[in-house]
C-alpha cells in the first residue's frame, strides 16, 4: 500500500473537517471487477451510463457491444462478464480507462449511513476541493458519492 495517495489524503481531510466517519466502498478495480460493476448498469440501462465523459463514449460503446452480443447469444452471466472483461483489459492495455477506478485514482464513499444534512455537508466539502471531480450517485441502486482526481 505505501503512503496514502493524494485522494485518500483529501478524504481524510474532509472527514476531519466535517467530523463524519467516511466509509470507502470501492477503491482500485481490476478489469474483471469493473465489468461486474458495469453489468447491472447495462442491464437496467441506468442513467449512470450517461455520466461518462464524452471522450469515453467510444470505450463505453465497445463494452456495451460485448454485453449486447453476449445477451443476444443468450450466454451466462459469467460468459458475458468474461467478454466485457476482455474488452476492458484491451482498453487498459492501450491506456484507455473507462473508469478512474482502474488506475487507483478514484474512490466511492458510502452514503447510506448519512443523514440528508450530513450528505449535504459532505458534498459541499468535497466540491470545494479543486483536485477532485465529484459525482453524486446517491439516487442510484447503490447510493454513493464517486470522486476521482482531476
Ligand atoms: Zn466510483
Amino acid at each position: 500500500m505505501g503512503a496514502p495517495s493524494i485522494i485518500d489524503s483529501i478524504i481524510q481531510e474532509v472527514a476531519k473537517k466535517t467530523g463524519l466517519k467516511l466509509e470507502i466502498t470501492s477503491k482500485v478495480r481490476t478489469p474483471l471487477e469493473q465489468a461486474k460493476a458495469m453489468y447491472p448498469h447495462f442491464e437496467t440501462n441506468s442513467t449512470t451510463l450517461n455520466s461518462y465523459a464524452a471522450y469515453k463514449k467510444e470505450m463505453l460503446s465497445q463494452i456495451r457491444a460485448a454485453f449486447e452480443l453476449g445477451k443476444k447469444n443468450k450466454e451466462s452471466y459469467e460468459a458475458i462478464i468474461e467478454r466485457m472483461t476482455k474488452v476492458i483489459q484491451e482498453q487498459v492495455d492501450k491506456n484507455q480507462l473507462i473508469s478512474n477506478h482502474l488506475s487507483n485514482s478514484a474512490r466511492d464513499i458510502r452514503t447510506k449511513n448519512l443523514s440528508a444534512e450530513d450528505l449535504k455537508l459532505l458534498l459541499k466539502e468535497l466540491k470545494s476541493k479543486r483536485q477532485i471531480f465529484v459525482l453524486d450517485e446517491t439516487k442510484t441502486v447503490q447510493p454513493h458519492i464517486h470522486i476521482h482526481l482531476n
